[in-house]
C-alpha cells in the first residue's frame, strides 16, 4: 500500500509498523499536496488517502494526528500541525504549547491518530489508536519529531523514548495495527 504522506518521519514510523504486520509500505514525496479541510482527524485522513489513490491507482494509507490537551479545552486538536500558525514549525508549536501550559498542573494529554486505507474499487477502511500522556515542563530527548520532546509517558518523552520504543506503543502504531487487523477480518 501506498503511504499518503510527503512527512518522512510519520512515513517511517506507519512502514516499520507495516512490515510488521504483513503489508507492503510504497512510499515517496512525490504525492500531492492535500489541503487538510476536513472537520476531523477521519474526514482529513480519507481525503489525503483519496486524493493519492487518485494519483497512483494503488490502495493507500493515510494518518491524521490531533494531540488533545485537557486543561486548555481539548487544543490544539484539529489544529495540531498549525497551533502556532499556518507556516507554524514543529519548534513554533511546542514553544506556544508550553507557554499555554505555563503554570498549568493538570497536565494530562492524548495523542490520537486515525488511519485510512482505501482501495481502486470503492473499499474504504478507518482504525484508530490513542496513546495517554502528559506534558512534560520542558523539551527533553532526540528522538521522534513534532511534540516528542514534551509528550511524557511513564517518566519519559517520546523524544526520549526513540523511534523504535515509540512504535511498540504509540497511536499511530496502535492506529495502524488495528487497521491490519480489520484488513485480515
Ligand atoms: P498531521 O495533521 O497528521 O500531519 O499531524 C499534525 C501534527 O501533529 C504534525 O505536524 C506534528 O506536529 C504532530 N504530530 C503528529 N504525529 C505526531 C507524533 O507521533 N509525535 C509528535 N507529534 C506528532
Amino acid at each position: 500500500m501506498v503511504i499518503a504522506s510527503k512527512n518522512p518521519d510519520k512515513a517511517k514510523e506507519i512502514a516499520a509498523v507495516m512490515a510488521e504486520v504483513g503489508l507492503i509500505p510504497i512510499w515517496g514525496q512525490d504525492w500531492p499536496d492535500v489541503q487538510e479541510t476536513g472537520v476531523d482527524l477521519e474526514a482529513n485522513a480519507l481525503l489525503k488517502a483519496e486524493a493519492v489513490m487518485a494519483a497512483t491507482g494503488l490502495p493507500t494509507l493515510a494518518d491524521d494526528t490531533g494531540l488533545e490537551v485537557a486543561a486548555i479545552g481539548g487544543a490544539p486538536g484539529v489544529r495540531t500541525a498549525r497551533f502556532a500558525g499556518p507556516d507554524a514549525t514543529y519548534d513554533d508549536n511546542v514553544s506556544l504549547l508550553l507557554e499555554r501550559m505555563a503554570g498549568i498542573d493538570d497536565r494530562r494529554a492524548t495523542f490520537r491518530t486515525v488511519v485510512a486505507a482505501v482501495f481502486p474499487g470503492g473499499r474504504r477502511v478507518l482504525a484508530e489508536g490513542a496513546l495517554e500522556g502528559t506534558i512534560a515542563l520542558v523539551r527533553r530527548g532526540s528522538g521522534g519529531f513534532g511534540y516528542d520532546p514534551v509528550f511524557e509517558v511513564e517518566g519519559s518523552t517520546l523524544a526520549e523514548l526513540g523511534v523504535a520504543v515509540k512504535n511498540t506503543l504509540s497511536h499511530r502504531a496502535r492506529a495502524v495495527r488495528a487497521l491490519a487487523a480489520k484488513l485480515s477480518e
